[in-house]
């Protein structure tokens, strides 16, 4: 089986939380699936690269914003490679160029259009775990394009369907979809199943648990997206087509 598994800011914000994750993507790999990571930046990177910006010039360019944000995200998958190596697993780290990951132009809120998969099976069928960043492309200058905050999810969900991927799991730091924000309604209830459309719905109504992009390519593609927590062994909420 192939399944793309992608961690969030928050999944992989220091060593020791890097390290979890290496162990669980493992624990995948060594019962023979094809394993690939999706990360987002560490903890609050992107904020703070915005933050540098915003220290030199209220204006930045588009074009020289988005190719500061990329960086977040190769930090953390030349970390997570450097992980699975140390635990003598072969891994390697791919950005989006290397991949090749098109997008349209709009630097900071490119949409993807179409992901080269040569590079990646390739680097599978050598059986190494392939590390790739989200929330990145290139566009059609082989400028680097960011996909708009939260843009990760989207990124794991577009590589799902190119590679024919079994299973998507969007791993974060709470375990699952509740009826609301469980960090601010603390009886909110956590779902097991929830429709696409539902998930739309949530999305926009500002639950950022998702990119709304991402369910949007997953309805139309019919990936089956799980939502779970990277931190506890919970069931997570799946979504798909239809809730029974
Ligand atoms: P990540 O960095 O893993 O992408 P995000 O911060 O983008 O994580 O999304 C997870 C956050 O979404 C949770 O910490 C939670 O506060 C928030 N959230 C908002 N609405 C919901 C909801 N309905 N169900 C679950 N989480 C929600
Ligand atoms: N690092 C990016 C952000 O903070 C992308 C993501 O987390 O999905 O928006
Ligand atoms: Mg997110």
């Amino acid at each position: 089986m192939l399944v793309v598994k992608k961690f969030g800011g928050s999944s992989v914000a220091d060593r020791e939380r890097i390290m979890n994750v290496a162990r669980r993507c493992i624990e995948d790999y060594e019962k023979g699936n094809d394993v690939v990571v999706v990360l987002s930046a560490m903890g609050k990177t992107t904020d703070g690269l915005l933050e540098k910006a915003r220290e030199i010039t209220e204006t930045p360019s588009k074009r020289e914003l988005d190719m500061l944000l990329v960086t977040g995200e190769q930090v953390s998958v030349a970390l997570m490679a450097m992980a699975f190596q140390s635990l003598g697993v072969q891994a390697v780290s791919l950005n989006a160029a290397q991949v090749a990951m098109r997008t349209t132009s709009a630097y900071g809120q490119a949409k993807l259009k179409r992901i080269d998969t040569e590079r990646i099976r390739n680097e599978l069928d050598a059986r190494k775990i392939v590390v790739i960043t989200g929330f990145q492309g290139i566009n059609k200058y082989d400028d680097m394009t960011t996909l708009g905050r939260g843009g990760s999810d989207t990124t794991a969900v577009a590589l799902a369907v190119a590679l024919h991927a079994d299973f998507c799991e969007i791993y974060t730091d709470v375990d699952g979809v509740y009826t609301a924000d469980p960090r601010i309604v603390p009886n909110a209830k956590k779902l097991s199943e929830v429709s696409y459309d539902e998930m739309l719905e949530f999305a926009s109504l500002g639950a950022k648990v998702l990119h709304n992009r991402s369910v949007e390519m997953a309805k139309r593609y019919g990936v089956k997206l799980v939502v779970l927590s990277s931190l506890t062994r919970a069931e997570g909420t799946i979504i798909k087509e239809k809730t029974s």
